[in-house]
């Protein structure tokens, strides 16, 4: 049995067994990946999520040589946001019907534990219905340094404090050879899980993530997916069923940073064929997201057709991946993402944080009159 007919038969593969799939001509990978979304999720549905991104501030003493985004304090734009202009930015978002913020900045060591509490509790108060989605593990660590108190205690008190969930930014590759290369002071892998597993077992939403493109080899990127889907296992044995709610991988960017011409990056081609390769490696995670922000929104559309089923969020706004590149836009409306789910052939649906659908928009409504052509022609190109 190949490793194709190994996964669409729901046996999990081996690390081989996923450095072979990258191997595969591309539609015969599209097509199983295909396949095994269809039979994992609603088939008919792709997934989007009304939201807003929001970088409490670019101060960081962590210096990711893939980053455009960080500033040093003496920096004429270097910026803290304070609690009210956060909460403007959480009250737009509420005027379009959003339903959380992902709220995320650099490591700043100026900004003491208390502050993060006193945010959160601010936020809560005066936006009760928004869900607060914050920080990423690198974040905790170093309040964990700067306080000498543990990740445990560190989110237990962000969490009576208001937090709802803790994406799992800074993914990358958790290969440390490959983070040491990219970043020598950025998380190391281990702490990465420790972080989030102590989310996971407090009952919070956490996504997993990928960043392909640092010149990582095939193994390494395979050893990526099986740590996550190891984490995933646990979590789902130990924490009640709250392992990671989602996947989201997109391409690296270099523009403005000190990786430019040194990483070489990763095509859409690459790109689709990674999205798939982890579809049927991840058997443990039913939710797949694309990245249209790296890679454009056709791009996106074409990846629901290589494993996703979720055409990820408005975000409103975007400042560590655009400022190193990707797609000429971060912002998008959610009648465009209707458009796209529509045009590519399927229904669109509105989700919160933890892929739980909250509504299914009115696609005639918002558009008039849909004409959805892609999904045919491509599902019969895929023999699907
Ligand atoms: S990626 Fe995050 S941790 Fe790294 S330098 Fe940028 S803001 Fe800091």
């Amino acid at each position: 049995m190949d490793s194709l007919d190994k996964a669409l038969s729901g046996s999990r593969l081996n690390l081989e067994e996923i450095v072979a799939l990258y191997h595969l001509p591309l539609p015969d990978l599209a097509s199983a990946a295909h396949q095994m979304r269809l039979a994992k999720t609603r088939p008919d549905v792709v997934t989007y999520l009304i939201d807003r991104n929001i970088n409490y501030t670019n101060i960081c003493n962590v210096g990711c040589n893939f980053c455009a985004f960080y500033r040093t304090p003496r920096q004429g734009d270097a910026y803290t946001l304070s609690f009210e202009q956060i909460s403007q930015k959480v009250s737009e978002l509420e005027e379009i019907g959003g339903t959380r913020i992902l709220l995320q900045g650099g490591v700043n060591p100026a900004l003491p534990f208390s502050w993060y509490l006193e945010m959160l509790q601010f936020l809560k108060k005066h936006h009760p219905t928004i869900k607060i989605d914050a920080f990423s593990p690198e974040e905790i660590l170093g309040l964990e340094k700067i306080t000498g108190l543990d990740a445990l205690e560190i989110i237990t008190r962000m969490k009576e404090s208001g937090l709802d969930g803790l994406p799992g930014a800074g993914g990358e590759i958790l290969e440390d050879a490959v983070r040491l290369e990219a970043a020598p002071a950025r998380i190391p892998s281990a702490d990465w899980f420790r972080i989030l597993d102590v989310a996971q077992g407090l009952g919070l939403y956490t996504i997993s993530t990928m960043v392909i493109g640092f010149g990582e080899t095939l193994s390494q990127r395979a050893r990526h997916m099986i740590k996550i889907r190891d984490q995933q296992d646990r979590a789902l044995e130990f924490h009640g069923g709250n392992g990671f709610s989602g996947f989201a991988m997109w391409t690296l960017q270099t523009e403005h940073t000190r990786l430019h011409g040194k990483a070489p990056g990763a095509s859409a081609h690459e790109y689709l064929r990674n999205l798939a390769v982890s579809r049927l490696a991840l058997d443990n995670i039913s939710n797949i997201q694309v990245s249209w922000p790296t890679l454009g929104f056709k791009v996106g559309q074409v990846g629901l057709f290589y494993g996703a089923n979720d055409f990820g969020s408005t975000m409103m706004e975007e400042n560590v991946v655009s400022q190193a590149g990707g797609h000429d836009r971060v912002r998008v409306t959610e009648r465009e993402i209707i458009r796209h789910i529509n045009d590519a052939g399927f229904t669109p649906a509105q989700r919160n944080s933890r892929f739980n659908i909250i509504k299914y928009p009115d696609v005639q409504a918002k558009l008039g009159q849909p004409e959805p052509v892609l999904r045919a022609k491509l599902e019969t190109a895929l023999n699907v």
